[in-house]
């Protein structure tokens, strides 16, 4: 199917991403990477009439670390982050992230600000984001606003980004030397959105017991959920198997999967626990936090 007609407009700045998208209001949407707003707009789910192509935008495609944050550009695409080798060796969650999100050809095209604007109840990247607590900046008439990920997170392919504005960036805190993390993802083929994933990241202080923890999952509910009591359940305890059981267990009550092609809702409730568990194990053992007697399975 084709889409329905629309205008098209390459911008080469925010300022002026930011004039077309107030000029046409609710009519233009962002296109970032395209590789799911041009799909959905083939198949007639989407019908702007106006797209706003940020993704030339050169002075937006970066990544940095600045104040004890790493930043997102808009128009950072997936694969800048897969190969860049220094977030591969200390930004483990978002490495595991980096390497499962659709195929190399979507990952070339994508961005991960695009795909967290996208909101897909399965994306990858939404629940890297609860676990790491990003925060987003959104650029809009009355000037710019950053928004915590669990407030920037409404609905099912719903953001808190209003018609007319533009989100520029996202950081997250630079994990310390004491943190890892670890993205747990089942799917049917290589490829795939996921049938259930998960995304953890653990902090242990020097007595060896957890200071912080990120627990989220994907392809559980309406969009990525925190897991909140897993992580208060972690939080200033030693870890231990027994620990890490009930925690991940936490998951599986929070999640509200719906059945479909990939599984029914008791599998993907369990596979959220299964997950959850290996992405804590996982994290400790990248910690080498040797107080686990890791069973080899979960
Ligand atoms: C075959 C295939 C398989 C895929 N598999 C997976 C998968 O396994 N896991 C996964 O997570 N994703 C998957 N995706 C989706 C892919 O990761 C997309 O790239 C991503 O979801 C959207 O990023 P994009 O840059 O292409 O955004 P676009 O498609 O350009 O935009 C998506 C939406 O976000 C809005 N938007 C984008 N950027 C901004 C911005 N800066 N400000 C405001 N709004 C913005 C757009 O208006 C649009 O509504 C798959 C896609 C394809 C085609």
């Amino acid at each position: 199917m084709f889409p329905v007609s629309f205008e098209y407009l390459k911008v080469h700045s925010a300022e002026e991403a930011l004039a077309a998208l107030q000029q046409h209001g609710g009519d233009a949407r962002v296109l970032a990477g395209g590789q799911s707003l041009i799909p959905a707009m083939r198949y007639r789910l989407a019908r702007p009439a106006f797209l706003v192509d940020i993704g030339g935008i050169q002075d937006m495609n970066t990544l940095h670390e600045q104040d004890g944050h790493l930043h997102f550009g808009a128009t950072l695409r997936d694969a800048t982050v897969e190969f860049t080798p220094w977030i591969a060796e200390r930004y483990s969650l978002l490495a595991d992230v980096s390497r499962v999100v659709a195929d190399p050809i979507v990952r070339h095209m994508g961005t991960v600000l695009g795909s967290i604007c996208h909101n897909d109840p399965s994306g990858d990247w939404t629940a890297a984001a609860l676990a790491s607590r990003a925060l987003i900046t959104v650029h809009g008439a009355d000037g710019a606003r950053e928004v915590g990920i669990d407030d920037f997170l409404i609905d099912a392919f719903t953001t808190s980004v209003q018609d007319g504005e533009l989100a520029v960036s996202l950081r997250l805190p630079t994990p310390n030397a004491h943190t890892q993390g670890s993205y747990q993802k089942i799917e049917r083929k290589v490829g795939d959105y996921a049938t259930c994933a998960a995304a953890v990241q653990l902090t242990l202080d020097e007595n060896g017991l957890i200071s912080a923890a990120g627990v989220a999952i994907t392809a559980a509910a309406t969009t990525a959920i925190r897991v909140a009591k897993a992580e208060a359940m972690l939080i200033g305890q030693r870890p231990s198997l027994h620990l890490l059981h009930e925690a991940a267990m936490e998951a599986s009550l929070l999640s509200t999967p719906v059945a479909d092609a990939r599984g029914s809702v008791a599998y993907k409730k369990d596979m959220a626990r299964v997950l959850v568990l290996r992405g804590l194990k996982q994290s400790l053992e990248r910690l080498n936090a040797g107080v686990l007697e890791l069973g080899a399975t979960a």
